[in-house]
């Protein structure tokens, strides 16, 4: 679940400048930083009143050293940024719900510290909001068991036996930890980022199919754990490869999309471009197309460092896909240059797009150390049979716009010929 959530929320770190202006920035701040106080209070808390049981402990570290074999199986096979599903839920429900809530407040912060420094670094106070929502969401569910089934691993794990009520209330609870935990990195995403479309970020089809198969597992390994820690043995290969080929299905996702960005890559883009092309050919339709720069990223990665640029290109390919339509195909060329293709749009539509995308960029404020940075794009515009009969024509257009955009002074639209249509004023 870590990685669901991780997935979920990666639309936490840019923040429109709207929003840095009516104090949003500080608002997440102030968010985060309760999360994560709330959960370490409970942990102390937790570490304070729980008895220290034998059993138990052997219990959260088999949990612990399997989640462990699970990230480094991951770690080989390599996980890159759009491949975020794992199956950890399967070692932390477990502990949720056998053993006392003060584990399912600890088991994250080894398994994430792992993840952070084996698998993929990401913005720190991401991975410590991902950490505490996990904790925190384990704990409820946690509680809530054990207030039903009070010793889960005692009395040969009876509740398994009987299989009722304990079973469906071990569902239920999962299907709890799920929730909260979604819901409070869903909170973070959105105050982070309003404008995001986190509502579909958190409930498409696949993600709760995901949702459901790690409860599902997650339960079963719980099931397992109670009735024999040796059983562990056996669910640990099956977890491992049922991860493996989750993995392998999102790599050939991620294969179409460019990794940081989410965006189609840029063998990707020319192909869904080529298609929009033939069509607007076909039915005589106008089409345009904008090539899109961000204005001195150089600075950025020097000032900022690179996972502050990383996440100034993760805002700006959100604002892009935000503000076009569905039909609309964007991808990103390469470092900080993006494509996009308005089918149906002629020159005034397209330029006013481009318009909108510019004064979009320009109220993004992406939180860093020292403030926020904000940036500026440049947008070359180039016209379907105006400009280029074919793709290669229109990108070379665009880039000629690109450049005069550039030329004369940044932060512009411009066509590809001066004595051209004159894109419209903002
Ligand atoms: P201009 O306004 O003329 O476009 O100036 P610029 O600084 O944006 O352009 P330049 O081509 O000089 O620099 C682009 C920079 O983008 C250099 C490169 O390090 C950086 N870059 C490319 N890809 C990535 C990336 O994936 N992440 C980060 N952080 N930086 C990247
Ligand atoms: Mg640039
Ligand atoms: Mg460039």
């Amino acid at each position: 679940m870590q990685s669901s959530a991780e997935d979920r929320g990666g639309e936490l770190a840019p923040t429109p400048r709207r929003a840095a202006l009516s104090g949003r920035p500080s608002l997440l701040a102030v968010y985060v930083s309760g999360v994560v106080t709330l959960h370490l209070a409970l942990a102390v808390a937790g570490v304070l009143s729980t008895p220290l049981r034998l059993y138990d402990l052997v219990t959260f570290t088999a949990l612990l050293v399997c989640g462990a074999v699970c990230i480094e199986a991951s770690r080989r096979l390599g996980m890159p940024a759009g491949v975020g599903r794992d199956l950890l839920s399967a070692w932390w429900l477990p502990v949720a719900l056998l053993l006392p809530p003060v584990y399912v407040l600890l088991i994250p912060i080894p398994l994430q510290l792992l993840l952070h420094f084996r698998v993929r670094r990401t913005l720190l106070y991401r991975r410590v909001m991902v950490t505490s929502a996990l904790a925190l969401a384990g704990a409820c569910a946690s509680v809530l068991f054990h207030l039903a089934v009070p010793e889960p691993l005692v009395h040969g794990a009876a509740w398994v036996i009987d299989g009722y009520p304990g079973i469906p209330l071990a569902i239920g609870c999962a299907a709890l930890f799920t929730v909260i935990n979604i819901a409070l990195v869903a909170i973070a995403a959105y105050t982070a980022n309003p404008e995001s479309r986190w509502r579909e970020v958190l409930w498409n089809r696949e993600n709760l199919l995901l949702d459901v198969v790690e409860l599902c597992v997650g339960v079963i390994v719980a099931i397992n754990s109670a009735l024999s820690l040796s059983l562990l043995l056996l669910a640990l290969p099956p977890v491992v490869l049922l991860q493996r080929s989750l993995m392998h299905q999102q790599l050939q996702a991620a294969a179409r999309t460019d990794a940081k960005t989410g965006l189609l890559n840029a063998a990707a883009w020319q192909r869904e471009a080529d298609t929009e092309l033939s069509r607007a050919q076909r039915t005589h339709e106008p089409l345009a197309l904008l090539l899109i720069d961000i204005d001195y990223f150089k600075r950025v990665n020097d000032t900022h460092g690179h996972l502050v640029g990383d996440q100034v290109l993760i805002g700006v390919a959100s604002t892009l896909c935000n503000q076009l339509r569905d039909y609309d195909v964007v991808g990103r060329f390469g470092g900080e240059e993006f494509v996009v293709l308005l089918p149906g749009a002629d020159t005034v539509e397209a330029c006013r797009v481009a318009e909108r995308l510019r004064g979009r960029v320009r109220r993004l404020a992406v939180p860093a150390e020292e403030g926020t940075v904000g940036v500026t794009i440049s947008v070359g515009v180039a016209l379907f049979r105006m400009h280029g009969e074919d793709l290669i024509e229109l990108l070379a257009a665009a880039d000629l716009a690109l450049y005069r955009a550039k030329q004369s002074g940044r932060d512009r639209v411009c066509l590809p010929a001066v004595d051209g249509p004159k894109a419209p004023e903002a």
